[in-house]
């Protein structure tokens, strides 16, 4: 789980001033919202709640909701116990029906609450890359072997009560929620995080919901996906040209956030590049691939754009980052990275917690 505090990685660049924090807020504050909703509102109706540890137990994801006309269009499903969260917030707020959860993809802590949607008269919503994603991993719900659904659900209550829906309203690229007043386009813009990304864009306001195409601090992980591929998701992502942006985690921010999540990337890239694939992997030892590791990752924390992205070692299990360097290696290269301390299974799991995919062991 990712202890951390909303403004504890705000880096230089993303630190908002209280003008700039005002300037994030499209729109008037409609009369009567209680103070916990107006904590939300980001626009006249499209609310934004950052997932903490507090809320529940174990429910991180961020959330969004905007409130058409007749229905409630809902980003991210979360785990089961954020989705009963989400669904009291839009609750203290309005009795439309709560009609489409969409998951920007298939990871626990965003679709796995889709059942509670549905137990709320709601249909999930994903691009079919979610579906593709969840037939490689939630190998139970297909008739296989038990998969990740049933790995986290050794450590999470709310999975033991509820049981897994893959979406079921598909698009193959895009799909538009317009009632005339409010418009939402939901788009898959390329592999990023997982094979099935899609965001949530809003023109009219130009807010864009991320998920975890885009995080705001040490959150990524990266075993189901692609960086490269992700930084090029990130340009697409750019063109849009947001002027709020609401990320999978951390604090919503505005377009440098696209920026400052590319350039992590890159520089990951670049420094595992110079520094880890001129050696022959089989000369690479043990000590010495540490040693890089720690190396890049001092490198990193020493930009102020990127610093918050990289995970302390002090992290432990939460600590990522030797499985993403490992990750850009294998990208790189072709190969696994040799001598690497954390074994393939441990790295593969690290730092994957807050997404819902292994347990609290
Ligand atoms: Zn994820």
């Amino acid at each position: 789980m990712c202890k951390v505090n909303r403004r504890e990685f705000l880096g230089a660049s993303a630190l908002l001033t209280v003008a700039a924090e005002a300037e994030l807020l499209a729109g008037p504050i409609p009369p009567g919202l209680d103070e916990a909703a107006k904590e939300d509102l980001v626009a006249s109706d499209v609310y934004f709640h950052e997932g903490q540890v507090s809320d529940t137990a174990d429910a991180v994801c961020n959330n969004g909701w905007i409130m058409f006309e007749d229905y409630v269009l809902v980003i991210d499903a979360n785990f089961p116990a954020g989705a009963k969260l989400i669904i009291g917030k839009i609750r203290a707020l309005t009795d439309k029906p709560i009609r489409f959860a969409f998951d920007t993809h298939h990871h626990g802590d965003h679709a796995y609450g889709n059942q509670i949607f549905v137990e709320n008269g709601g249909v999930p919503v994903g691009h079919t890359g979610v579906v593709e994603e969840m037939k490689r991993y939630e190998t139970g719900y297909y008739g296989k072997a038990p998969g990740r659904w049933e790995e986290a659900s050794k450590g999470r209550a709310d999975l033991k009560t509820s049981k897994l829906k893959p979406p079921s309203v598909l698009f193959s690229k895009d799909l538009i929620f317009d009632d005339g007043k409010h418009r939402v386009e939901l788009m898959h813009l390329g592999v990023a995080h997982t094979h099935g990304d899609a965001v949530a864009w809003l023109p009219n306001e130009r807010i864009l919901f991320t998920g975890d195409v885009c995080v705001n601090g040490p959150y990524n992980f990266v075993g189901d996906g692609d960086t490269g591929k992700w930084v090029d998701t990130l340009d697409l992502a750019k063109k849009l040209g947001a002027k709020i942006v609401c990320t999978g985690h951390g604090p919503r921010s505005n377009a440098a956030v696209l920026d400052d999540q590319q350039a992590f990337f890159r520089a990951l890239r670049e420094q595992v590049g110079s520094a880890l694939t001129k050696v022959p992997p089989e000369q690479v030892k043990s000590e010495q691939t540490k040693a890089k590791i720690e190396s890049i990752r001092a490198m990193l924390k020493s930009n102020a754009q990127i610093a918050r992205y990289v995970s302390d070692a002090a992290a432990g299990s939460d600590d990522g980052f030797p499985s993403q360097v490992a990750k850009v290696y294998d990208e790189l290269t072709g190969n696994k990275l040799a001598g690497l301390l954390h074994d393939p299974h441990l790295a593969r799991h690290a730092h994957a917690r807050s997404h819902g995919l292994v347990t609290a062991s």
